[in-house]
């Protein structure tokens, strides 16, 4: 039995592990961690016997312990209650389906204590990457990709050598506005923005597609993941989500991982790499498939992904700017307190506003979250 706990087990991305633990025979799940859903939690706890669970609040982790008292399950909290998931001592591997910078210490912590990271948390590897990746590296422990254009580049990467390796080929559907201008961005609501074309995801990483800011975040977490410059990573607009991503060798040469959009194959390759298991589904069908197209992304209308790779170029804590501004700004917007056009809006000005720290530390880059979110509570 391998053994794994997950951070963010009532989202999307933790339902969907819990799927691929249910379908195959041979995982074990030792912690659960989720935010408020203790309904939710109480299910998964009642299916997979972890032996600890944390919710966010001592409020609802005392609700939970009063609903759960017939099982011997441990029930934790806050900060301290995340942390003690992440580095459970039989745990091998740990999976960060969280969402936010709420996740660097967590993955931080399981890292020290040797756990194998599937990662799906793009955030804090776009704030904390710079002390991510060496850690891992330091510690010997992988982190494994479990975004579904990562998990394609770690996919054609295998088997080449690192330095053969010439560029990314991230692929973007475009999102549900793809092909409109700026202007035509002015009156979308929250519910247009939420309809996201090819994948059903939480609502922040679905409105993060609408804006491009996701694809944004996804060039910076490229970077880390796959030691490149910002240069190497190239954005290609693929509407239909078929060719989850690709790479260009130095000779030429472009592999690339196509596929139904499954986040279900991603998962599961993370928690078995570098063995493959079958997986139930839809199987692509080339003969039914029309067409595949590819399109430039249009930096003009959607700047938030202009904003990422300035962002990513400039490192330091700028990152941590572009997505804690970006973080509170679809807060806001999913609130309904700000207009569509102001999330980009948003983070443009505390972008220009902040004086970059180079190699930020992890209190530096928190502190810095912290400043972006009362500038923008003061302006907006
Ligand atoms: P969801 O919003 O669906 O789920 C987020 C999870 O995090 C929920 O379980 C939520 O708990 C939990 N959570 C939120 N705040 C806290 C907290 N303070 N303490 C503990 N748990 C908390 O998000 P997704 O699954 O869509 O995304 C998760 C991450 O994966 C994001 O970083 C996203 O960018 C990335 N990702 C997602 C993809 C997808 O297809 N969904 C694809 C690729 C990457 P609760 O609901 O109980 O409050």
């Amino acid at each position: 039995m391998k053994k794994i706990a997950i951070l963010g087990s009532t989202g999307s991305i933790g339902t969907q592990t819990l799927e691929v633990v249910r379908e195959n025979g041979d995982l074990e799940v030792l912690g659960l961690a989720a935010g408020n859903n203790i309904k939710l939690l109480e299910e998964q706890i009642r299916e997979f016997h972890p032996k600890v669970a944390a919710v966010w609040t001592e409020e609802k982790a005392k609700e939970l312990r009063e609903n759960i008292k017939d099982l011997d399950v441990k029930v934790v909290s806050g900060m301290e209650g995340l942390i003690e998931v992440s580095v459970l001592p039989e745990s091998e591997i740990l999976v960060t389906a969280i969402v936010g910078m709420i996740g660097i210490r967590p993955t931080i912590e399981a890292i020290k204590a040797g756990k194998d990271i599937a990662l799906a948390n793009k955030e804090t590897l776009v704030t904390a990457g710079h002390i991510i990746m060496p850690l891992a590296k330091e510690r010997n422990v992988a982190i494994l990709p479990v975004d579904s254009e990562h998990s394609a580049i770690f996919q054609s990467l295998q088997g080449s050598p690192k330095r053969a390796l010439h560029k990314i080929l991230l692929t973007a559907s475009g999102g549900p506005f793809r092909g409109r201008k700026r202007e035509q961005l002015e009156h979308i609501q929250v519910e247009d923005a939420l309809k996201h074309p090819n994948w059903e995801m939480g609502r922040k990483i679905t409105i993060d597609s609408s804006t491009m800011v996701n694809k944004g975040l996804e060039v910076i977490e490229a970077k880390w993941l796959f030691d490149v410059d910002i240069d190497q990573v190239e954005v290609v607009v693929q509407p239909q989500s078929i060719i989850h991503s690709m790479v260009e060798y130095v000779d030429g040469a472009i592999i690339a991982q196509l596929g139904t959009p499954d986040m279900k194959l991603p998962i599961q390759y993370a928690l078995y790499y570098p063995d493959r298991r079958f997986l139930p589904g839809d199987r692509l069908d080339f003969s039914a498939l029309s067409q595949i197209t590819f399109e430039k992304p249009d930096l003009e209308t959607f700047i938030g992904l202009r904003l990422a790779f300035e962002a990513g170029k400039a490192g330091g804590s700028l990152p941590t700017v572009f997505n804690a501004a970006n973080e509170l700004a679809v807060s806001k917007f999913l609130n309904r307190r700000i207009q569509y056009l102001e999330i980009p809006e948003i983070i443009e000005t505390c972008m220009r506003n902040h004086k970059n720290i180079i190699n930020p530390t992890v209190e530096e880059i928190l502190q810095t979250e912290q400043e972006v979110y009362e500038q923008i509570e003061s302006r907006w």
